[in-house]
């Protein structure tokens, strides 16, 4: 008889939602994470009054009120909407791309005007059918914000031409003829009062974790522990990169803590142009707002995976999903291992994409 039902490998919101909703249902559950802390990448470095994202900024987005629901049981959350700014050669942009936007491109006042010009400039440069990111966001948005807001930004985050990339990456951005600056569409948004942490605390009240090991170097042992296995992990990594490994984009954060209390003035600004080898800069109080005399900012770096780096996106184009699709064959064909997360199910997840597939596999699971 083994000691737990669930071995959950990996504590970010896919794991953690699992434990929760396992050990709700009567289950005993063991959590594990190689780090020297649960929550994965939405976990939160306080610096004096700070919670300083350090995976890279998290703000929480959805449209689904049970999922809004389930999130608030855990924290209260704040009114923080991401309004980020861009600068592309020396000058200052809203997004995402809407009328503020426009008017600081072309002088555009109202929507007609600003509809004429994009709709000439689909007309000339855009593709019935776009096959990558670049035709995508030329038949979405045109020209002049392709160039100076979107083309070295993507080339930089992702290391590849945008005509190397999936279309559908540019399509998580709106496109509106309102002066509306908020990024998202969703109803719901806000960051937890009290940081991401408090979620993932409520989310393992009660359940036995175990941080510092890595499952792959105790598998044997680990494995004997509990009847299943729920992995978030890297799944090419599981099968030891058998059909050669997936690639995935790091990112290397640098972060430094400024004696002064405003340095940006907003919470992300992104930095376009290809020259600067840093996409964004977090200043992150503003996600809370918060009012201390000192200020933590964050560059964050895109940069080449390696085995030895951390995973944070994968690159989703045609060549890696054929190769996922065979790892994915043989994780359906495992009787005792549950999938799911970011990593391994190889997918561009958002947070609240993660909640809803952790809840619906552990429905499935427990009913
Ligand atoms: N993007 C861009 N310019 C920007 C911001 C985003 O071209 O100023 C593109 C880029 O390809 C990026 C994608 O839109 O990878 C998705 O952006 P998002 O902000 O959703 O990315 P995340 O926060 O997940 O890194």
């Amino acid at each position: 008889m083994q000691k737990y039902d669930y071995l959950i490998v990996g504590s970010g919101l896919f794991g953690c939602v699992f434990a929760h909703e396992a050990t709700k249902a009567g289950k005993k559950c063991l959590v594990i994470d190689k780090r020297n802390h649960v929550g994965g990448n939405v976990y939160c470095e306080n610096v004096d009054g700070i919670n300083v994202h350090k995976y890279g900024a998290h703000i929480f987005h959805t449209n689904d009120k049970v999922i809004w629901d389930y999130v608030n049981q855990f924290a209260e959350f704040n009114n923080y909407v991401n309004s980020p700014v861009s600068i592309s050669k020396g000058k200052l942009y809203n997004l995402p791309f809407n009328m503020n936007t426009f008017y600081q491109l072309w002088g555009t006042k109202t929507p007609d005007e600003a509809k004429k010009i994009i709709k000439n400039q689909i007309k000339e440069h855009g593709f019935e059918n776009p096959k990558n990111l670049e035709e995508q966001a030329l038949s979405l948005i045109g020209k002049d914000v392709y160039e100076t807001l979107i083309k070295e930004y993507t080339e930089k985050q992702w290391g590849k031409k945008a005509t190397e990339l999936p279309a559908f990456i540019i399509k998580r951005l709106p496109v509106r003829y309102t002066f509306n600056n908020n990024y998202f569409n969703d109803k719901y948004q806000g960051i937890p009062i009290g940081g991401y942490n408090k979620i993932i605390d409520g989310l393992l009240k009660g359940i036995e974790t175990k941080t510092n090991i890595d499952f792959f170097e105790n598998k044997e042992e680990l494995s004997k522990l509990a009847s299943k296995i729920v992995y978030t992990g890297k799944i090419d990594e599981f099968y030891n990169y058998k059909f050669g490994n997936l690639e995935y984009r790091s990112l290397r954060f640098e972060n430094t803590r400024l004696e002064k209390e405003n340095h940006q003035g907003n919470a992300v600004v992104n930095y376009n142009d290809g020259n600067i080898p840093y996409t964004r800069i977090i200043e992150h109080k503003h996600f809370e707002f918060g009012k201390q005399k000192h200020t933590v900012i964050t560059k964050e770096f895109p940069e080449q995976w390696t085995k030895e780096k951390e995973a944070y996106y994968p690159i989703n184009n045609d060549e890696n999903q054929n190769k996922y699709q065979q790892y994915k064959a043989l994780s359906v064909q495992e009787n005792n291992i549950i999938f799911g997360g970011r990593l391994a199910e190889y997918k561009y997840y958002d947070m609240h994409q993660i909640i809803a597939s952790a809840l619906q596999k552990a429905k499935k699971e427990l009913s």
